[in-house]
């Protein structure tokens, strides 16, 4: 019974490890997805009805770190990683309908739920006397500000970000630049994709480890995944206990780490429903999920920035977890949703429900908009706020979006970026010799 859970890579099923290994190393040794052997199964009555966020988040989250040095402080690190609401609310527009705000963290993204997990999760790892170790996160966007807010001053760790220069959001570059001490960015001339093989590259460089030891926080480390579904189970738990039924979630997707957490919390045997992918233009799942071949490809720019990606890294967790595509296909759907489209839902919602979308919940609510009367209960997972993408949206809706205090205050700061050259080179000759 006390057995810890063990986890294994997505692409030899060697490499066993436990969950502070999985966390301390992101990646698996052959490049693959750590994954746990098998997915637990709880009871809905398991969890405490009066319990928080926190509370439901360590119920959930106990037999992944159950016999591990980690298991103890779980409590304390779910208090600490999910200090803020996640509130669901009714839409105003939509009687079946409910938003679920994943944005009221420190970097108004759902990012900084899982950022904030694994900071806090590094904190316990990390003996006192290791050498310090540089993070370094590639991002489009989010991913970049949470990690950055969440290790921000932490003694013993430097994070440096590469963001794709002039394809962030203005607000996004300003939050990237903005924290100083041991947060470098680096703006790279090029794409994400560029800045994703530059960090891997420079990870998988024994040489260059030895002289400055790294580390990463993509979305790709089950660290920043398993504290995904706590939000997912909460939000369904609750729905649950008032209506007797499973609450069904429409997610906007771009690297499938958000989708697959809800994914894996209805695996787990909890009251989720059906569960839609709303995509950008770029339309690899949804073109998957209609029945054509998987079929990875270049990402193409786009209004919802975050979901730019032409080949989501975790659908490799998604075939360990359904290996047959016809068993897969049964799972979700998925929806392409292009720019024209996002720039209507955004205006009409705001004109006609006086609500206000980011770009990327804007293809999800776009989704259910032209669902049809399901008769079932749906909720739109809004992962940013439309303030950090002002550029967007306050020109469409012709006036200024409140913007929330945490990021007014990433925003009062000055902000700094050096930039790169868009070679695995340049990073690692950055990284020995950094001009700051
Ligand atoms: C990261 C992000 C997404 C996409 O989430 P995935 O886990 O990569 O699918 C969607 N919206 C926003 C605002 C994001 O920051």
């Amino acid at each position: 019974m006390s057995e810890p859970l063990h986890y294994r890579s997505t692409r030899s099923g060697q490499h066993a490890a436990s969950i502070d290994q999985v966390i301390a190393a992101g990646l698996a040794p052959d490049g693959g997805l750590y994954v746990p052997e098998a997915l637990p199964r709880l009871d809905a009555a398991a969890f405490d009805p009066r319990g928080s966020l926190a509370d439901t988040a360590t119920a959930l989250l106990t037999p992944f770190f159950k016999g591990t040095a980690l298991a103890a402080e779980l409590p304390a690190i779910c208090r600490e990683a999910l200090d803020f609401e996640v509130p669901l609310r009714p839409l105003a527009h939509h009687a079946d309908g409910s938003v679920l705000e994943l944005f009221h963290g420190p970097s108004a993204a759902f990012k900084d739920v899982g950022a904030r997990f694994l900071a806090a999760c590094f904190r316990r790892i990390r003996p006192a006397d290791a050498p310090p170790v540089t993070i370094l996160v590639a991002t489009s966007g989010d991913t970049g500000a949470a990690v950055a807010a969440a290790f921000h001053r932490q003694p013993g760790v430097r994070v440096v970000i590469l963001y794709p220069d002039g394809r962030v959001s203005p607000r996004q570059a300003h939050q990237l630049g903005c924290f100083g001490d041991n947060v470098q960015a680096l703006r790279v001339a090029g794409s994400f994709d560029d800045c994703q093989r530059m960090v891997k590259s420079a990870l998988g460089d024994a040489a260059l480890q030895a002289r400055r030891p790294l580390s990463s926080a993509n979305s790709i480390s089950l660290g920043r995944l398993l504290p995904q579904m706590s939000y997912y189970a909460h939000a369904a738990l609750g729905w649950w206990r008032r209506h007797r039924t499973p609450l069904n979630f429409i997610v906007p997707t771009g690297n499938l780490g958000n989708a697959l957490a809800c994914v894996w919390v209805r695996e787990m045997g909890l009251p989720v429903g059906d569960i839609r992918l709303a995509c950008n233009a770029n339309a690899t799942l949804s073109d998957y999920f209609d029945g054509d071949p998987y079929t990875p490809r270049p990402a193409i720019p786009t209004l919802a920035n975050a979901m730019d990606v032409g080949a989501p890294s975790n659908f490799e967790r998604l075939r360990w977890t359904f290996p047959h595509d016809h068993e897969l296909r049964l799972q979700l759907q998925a929806s392409s949703v292009d720019d024209d489209t996002i720039r209507d839902t955004i205006v009409r919602h705001a004109s006609e429900h006086g609500e206000l979308f980011c770009p990327h919940t804007a293809t999800a609510v776009h989704v259910l908009d032209t669902m049809g009367a399901t008769g079932l209960p749906w909720a739109v997972v809004a992962t940013a706020h439309p303030a950090k993408f002002d550029s967007v949206v306050e020109p469409l809706i012709g006036r200024r979006v409140e913007v929330p205090a945490a990021l007014q205050a990433m925003l009062q700061r000055p902000a700094n970026a050096e930039p790169l050259a868009a070679e695995n080179d340049a990073l690692k000759r950055w990284l020995l010799h950094p001009m700051a």
